[in-house]
């Protein structure tokens, strides 16, 4: 059995209640696998986000929730000293909160930031994948499959953006989802096996408005706008909504895309777009044919 959870991006409203479910669990509450959290300067399930988009005209903000990943080769037990921080055979990453005293280096071994450091007890903490709880006979969830426990973030999600399960076992939520998914690796960690897999995190997206002839000051609803890589071959359709607007996501990064839109009694138009970043294309004013 190898536990994980699932993080889907395109689930994650940003609502913070993993990581007050985390706080809440964790923080004034020390256990063997974890001295307590303090309240402040320490997101074990840290909310990542940042703003997409290049013009007034499509902005949107890109959320990645991100706690330890609990690696297949971590870093942070490379960096520890005397057995402070090791793997159990379920695959969770914990940090022994006696033995790793003093060791600052755990901190700054972790690719992706996610290991604190508390000045008060001089240690290195983070997400124990509510490990203490999994263990705990009396604990009792109310998420997931059936006679699983899941950590206290998973618990909270309100979307079901979080998915906790057993990896190994093909009939499992969290399997299923991968399965279904767009894997997405966190680029210091590329090329290994992580117990936390993080689901459709944005790449890049274009955008764009189609509107009618410019003398009817109409937009275009329903127009067919057809992307094509150069490159790669592989080609993407959406159509214009209520308001004129398209957009494709989850495209390749820096490569060229035709665009291709199609309305039914007006001449196509066709256009190219680099993506290097997510950018909003053009205003298009279709002909009559
Ligand atoms: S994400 Fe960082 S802290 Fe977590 S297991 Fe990997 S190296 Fe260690
Ligand atoms: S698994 Fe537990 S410790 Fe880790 S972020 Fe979620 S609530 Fe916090
Ligand atoms: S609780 Fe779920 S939806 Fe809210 S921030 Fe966390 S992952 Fe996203």
């Amino acid at each position: 059995m190898r536990l994980g959870i699932a993080i889907d991006s395109r689930l994650c409203m940003a609502c913070y209640c993993c990581f007050t479910a985390c706080k809440d669990e964790h923080c004034g509450h020390g256990t063997a696998l974890s001295a307590p959290q303090p309240m402040m300067g320490q997101f074990w399930m840290d909310i990542r986000e940042w703003e997409r988009g290049d013009s007034s005209r499509r902005i949107k903000t890109a959320t990645v929730p991100t706690p330890c990943s609990h690696c297949g080769e971590p870093a942070c037990l490379r960096a520890a000293k005397d057995g402070a921080a090791y793997k159990r055979p379920d695959g969770i990453v914990i940090i022994d909160p006696e033995k790793a005293k003093g060791q600052r280096a755990i901190v700054d071994a972790c690719p992706i930031h996610a290991v604190y450091w508390n000045e008060e007890l001089s240690l290195p903490q983070k997400c124990t994948m509510c490990a203490e709880l999994l263990d705990d006979p009396n604990y009792l969830s109310h998420l997931g499959d059936p006679g699983l426990k899941v950590p206290r973030c998973v618990e909270a999600c309100p979307n079901r953006a979080l998915v906790f399960g057993d990896l190994d076992d093909p009939e499992s939520e969290i399997a299923k989802r991968i399965a279904e998914g767009r894997v997405t690796q966190l680029e210091p960690l590329l090329g290994q096996e992580t117990g936390v897999v993080h689901l459709n995190v944005p790449t890049v997206f274009l955008a764009g408005t189609v509107y009618y002839p410019k003398e009817e000051e109409e937009v275009c609803i329903g127009a067919k706008v057809r992307l094509t890589c150069e490159e790669t071959g592989e080609s993407w359709e959406t159509e214009t909504n209520y308001f004129g607007d398209w957009e494709v996501e989850w495209l390749p990064k820096d490569k060229t895309i035709q665009i291709e839109i199609l309305h039914e009694g007006h001449k196509p138009v066709h256009c190219t777009a680099r993506t290097e970043s997510d950018h909003y294309v053009a205003m298009t004013w279709l002909e009559k044919e």
